[in-house]
């Protein structure tokens, strides 16, 4: 298959291109189709390095309305160092399109700045659960209008002790929310925010 088959737009399938991403990996073949086609919660089994920054990303993107200023979608991930890398990622994967905003945010690094730049226009934030719940108490950022929330390394966010950070997230996005829920493993932390958040006709992939 091609990304043009999966129903990827030519202008993200440019950037991909000069990315070198030119066939689409597993996970992305069997992701990005149900992504892009159902707002059904979904739940991903993946390792990294299989492709599943994009396999999320390039459907998130494509179902972002860049004329709406609003947060639509958030993407939480467990370290600093995978929420920059992902930020850049998608920000590659957007140079043929139309302007998409992506802040990244995340612990240890001065939250004044980050606080500032979160005033310009967003539309993608990328978050350390602990770093994200914080900006969330102090009420400076709009949260209101996200439709799509990603779980990305899931079981790695529980095993760095963001288990509360998360389903306080969870409880406090609108409840008109689609989550995508990537993991590498399933314990029991992943079964609780499965059967707590996500709706019964959640779509699988292994
Ligand atoms: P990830 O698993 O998302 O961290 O991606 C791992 C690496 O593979 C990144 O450097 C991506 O740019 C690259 N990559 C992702 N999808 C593909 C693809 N379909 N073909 C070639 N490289 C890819």
């Amino acid at each position: 298959t091609t990304f043009s088959e999966l129903g990827i737009s030519k202008d993200l399938i440019k950037g991909l291109s000069e990315m070198n991403i030119l066939e689409p990996s597993e996970v992305q073949s069997l992701s990005i189709p149900i992504l892009l086609q159902q707002n059904t919660d979904f739940i991903g089994q993946a390792q990294t390095g299989t492709g599943k920054t994009a396999a999320f990303g390039l459907p998130l993107l494509q179902k972002i309305d860049a004329k709406k200023q609003a947060i639509q979608g958030l993407i939480l991930a467990p370290t600093r160092e995978l929420c920059q890398q992902i930020a850049k990622q998608l920000f590659k994967f957007t140079k043929y399109t139309d302007k998409i905003f992506i802040e990244a945010v995340y612990g240890g690094a001065d939250m004044q700045v980050q606080i500032q730049r979160l005033q310009r226009p967003t539309h993608i934030v990328v978050a350390t659960p602990g770093r994200l719940m914080d900006l969330i108490k102090r009420e400076v950022i709009d949260i209101s209008q996200v439709k799509y929330v990603v779980l990305d390394e899931a079981d790695e966010m529980l095993s760095m002790g963001f288990k509360q950070d998360m389903h306080s997230i969870l409880d406090f996005v609108p409840a008109e929310r689609t989550i995508w829920l990537f993991s590498a493993t399933m314990p029991d932390g992943i079964r609780e925010i499965i059967s707590k958040f996500l709706r019964n006709n959640a779509q699988k992939i292994e």
